[in-house]
């Protein structure tokens, strides 16, 4: 939640404005002006209409020409209280006019808190009559401050609330999108500069005998995997690297991942364990190659067996990017070929409809081909899985696409305020909506395909959150 700090010399009424925000009424407000009663900065949740923010009640704040140790630990406190909010509401007397304490409060936010947008707030404005041009004057004067317009209000009735809603509500929401993005950054700066020299982290999944060793060594170009006729024989999962153009490759080998639908339950054995680890090396991989077996599939007349396309889900599901090799080419000929190049991709489609344009590549591992081909795919799908949108971008598309479509039930239309990625690896996306209407799953199928097509996301899973906007 953003924060707000309620900031002013003692007596404005800080602790009642912190009391009408958070609507409790359980500090006391007193009116002696010698007597600081509010010396400890107060956190509560303030409600006020549909905004929600966390708002800090400063004590008073001291300039340094105020002695004493319990003004100067007051000033301290009010610092660390700076140091946490995005925003200040300056208190000031609108009976009293200026005071030279109001100025140094003035003085200290400029110095202190340069980068926290200073709102200025006339308390106390319910006695001041504007047909007498008081408030004026006193607006006239609360701008000398130099935090632009002041907003007359009153703490103990109410006044004025409206006025700080609307004045807050566009800052609030800018620093929320603000901090969504900021926290994509943080998380997505590996994929951006450092993109080539981060290893690209990739698993190679499939039952046992399609020939993911063998795959393996093409990959690695040198016999490092042990490869053999007998299903499960690369127990273990093996960790290798290797150079393709420049970038450094982890394999992060999952042998055995698909082994379970072919054990009992009751083996426990080294394989139960590798099966373990396979699932956590998939969850590692950046991006999954799920090998098939191209003679089997010519052979039953089906892409994926139930196993494989419980893994190729769960990959999607984990965020990871897919990529389905078939190997063994070259044991089919003429038209077979034909046939299962055609085929394949039309019904990995259709097994796996939560994410279109998975991108299928033939390959004979024995024979050596389909490496670049491979390689190209899998850095390709690496570099859409690490992409990122700019908001402007993304706000003109979603105008575009918005406008393309039409919904039967014009009230059923989203309102989608604005649309943002707050993270890649894989791409994640936040939908800013009005009120309390929720995104149905047509509207999210509907996005997600207009996402893929529009800038060519296709094979990758997307993931869309979706918030009310504050
Ligand atoms: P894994 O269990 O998935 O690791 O499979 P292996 O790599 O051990 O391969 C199983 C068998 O399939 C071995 O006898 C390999 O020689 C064979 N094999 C692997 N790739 C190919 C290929 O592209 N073409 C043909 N014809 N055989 C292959």
């Amino acid at each position: 939640l953003p924060t707000v700090l309620v900031i002013g010399r003692p007596n404005v009424g800080k602790s009642a404005l912190f009391n009408r925000l958070i609507r409790r009424r359980e500090a006391l407000v007193y009116n002696t002006p010698t007597d600081h009663v509010t010396r400890d900065i107060r956190e509560g949740i303030a409600k006020l209409s549909d905004l929600r923010f966390k708002v800090l009640d400063s004590a008073g704040l001291e300039a340094e020409a105020s002695s004493g140790s319990v003004l100067r630990r007051t000033a301290e406190m009010t610092g660390n209280g700076l140091a946490k909010s995005q925003f200040a509401l300056f208190l000031i007397d609108a009976r009293d006019g200026l005071q030279p304490m109001d100025l140094d409060v003035g003085k200290w936010l400029r110095k202190h808190a340069s980068g926290i947008k200073t709102i200025v707030l006339m308390n106390k404005s319910e006695s001041l009559d504007d047909g007498a041009g008081s408030l004026a004057a006193a607006a006239g004067e609360a701008h000398l401050l130099g935090f632009g317009d002041p907003i007359a209000i009153s703490a103990e009735t109410g006044l004025g609330m409206t006025e700080l809603y609307e004045t807050l509500r566009p800052l609030l929401e800018e620093h929320m999108l603000q901090v969504l993005k900021d926290e994509g950054n943080q998380e997505d700066s590996s994929c951006k500069d450092e993109e080539s020299k981060l290893p690209l982290q990739l698993a190679i999944v499939g039952r046992p005998n399609v020939g993911k060793s063998t795959l393996l060594n093409t990959l690695l170009q040198e016999d490092r995997v042990l490869v053999g006729p007998e299903a499960g024989l690369t127990r273990d999962s093996v960790r290798a690297q290797f150079e393709y153009q420049g970038r450094t490759i982890y394999l992060v080998d999952t042998a055995g991942w698909l082994e379970r639908s072919q054990r009992t339950k009751h083996d426990k054995g080294p394989a139960s364990l590798s099966i373990m680890q396979s699932r956590k090396n998939l969850m590692r991989a950046h991006v999954v190659a799920l090998v098939l077996d191209a003679e089997e599939i010519a052979k039953t007349r089906r892409s994926m067996k139930h196993a494989e396309i419980v893994i190729a889900r769960q990959a999607v599901e984990e965020g990871r990017g897919l990529v389905v090799i078939v190997n063994k080419m070259d044991l089919l000929k003429g038209k077979l070929h034909e046939i299962v190049v055609k085929a394949v991709p039309e019904e990995v489609q259709t097994l796996l409809p939560q994410v279109t344009g998975i991108p299928v590549v033939f390959v004979s591992a024995l024979e050596g081909r389909g490496r670049t081909a491979m390689m190209r795919q899998v850095i390709s799908t690496y570099e859409q899985w690490c992409s990122r949108l700019s908001t402007a971008r993304l706000n003109r598309w979603l105008r575009k696409v918005m406008s393309r479509h039409s919904w039967k039930d014009q009230a059923a239309q989203p309102k989608i305020k604005y649309f943002t990625q707050v993270k890649a690896r894989p791409p994640t996306f936040v939908a800013f909506l009005r009120g309390k209407t929720e995104l149905s799953d047509t509207d999210l199928r509907f996005l997600t395909k207009s996402l893929k097509e529009d800038f060519d996301l296709g094979g990758i899973p997307l993931r869309i959150m979706q918030r009310a906007v504050v």
